[in-house]
């Protein structure tokens, strides 16, 4: 299967939205990283979300909410629970006012989307996120989605290899570290061998 530019975005922004809400070792992430609503627009900002100034004091809130679903989506996915994921995404499609409309921006071919311009702002990036996921686990993809192997990361990443082999969120952060713990430990069982 090849993930298109526009299923890959969406993914990394919905992984991203996610992680705003994990710990995260080689990240900001503490845990919550969506303190205020200025946040959420900083987030909007990154990703490239339409009209990220209309956001509105209820966004922070929402945004929250709809991103505790999308963790727990995420979950039943990496746990190969795909009736629950797939319950998860209807309701939350469903909520989010997802409207599919077909677009063609940043020379891509037409493609659909799901969120509508005049939609609050925690809705829109809701429906954005859902609707990838949602490709995701149609395509028979889901377990695709993995939480970090490293110790004290929790951070979601979805794997888009060919081999499907990624296991750390990020092989500069978190991969590096474990390299290099993986060293330390050779070098150190090597030097009690050897008295
Ligand atoms: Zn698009
Ligand atoms: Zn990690």
């Amino acid at each position: 299967m090849g993930f298109g530019a526009d299923l890959t975005e969406a993914l990394g922004e919905c992984a991203d939205l996610i992680n705003t809400g994990r710990v995260v070792a080689g990240g900001a992430g503490r845990g919550e990283s969506l303190e205020t609503l200025r946040d959420v627009v900083a987030f909007a900002r990154r990703h490239r979300v339409e009209n990220p100034a209309a956001a509105r004091a209820g966004d922070l809130a929402r945004v929250r909410e709809f991103r505790g679903r999308l963790d727990a989506i995420c979950r039943s996915c990496a746990a190969g629970d795909q009736p629950t994921a797939i319950a998860g995404l209807n309701a939350l499609l469903a909520e989010a006012g997802a409207v599919p409309r077909i677009v063609s921006h940043d020379g891509r071919g037409p493609h659909l989307h799901v969120s509508r311009a005049t939609a609050p702002l925690a809705d829109r990036i809701a429906a954005h996120c859902a609707m990838a996921l949602a490709e995701l686990v149609v395509a028979g993809q889901g377990d695709r989605i993995r939480t970090c192997a490293a110790p004290g990361c929790e951070a979601v990443f979805i794997d888009l290899s060919r081999n499907r082999s990624r296991r750390y969120c990020d092989s500069r952060t978190c991969g590096n570290r474990q390299h290099v713990a993986a060293y330390r430990a050779r070098r150190a069982g090597r030097g009690a061998i050897m008295g």
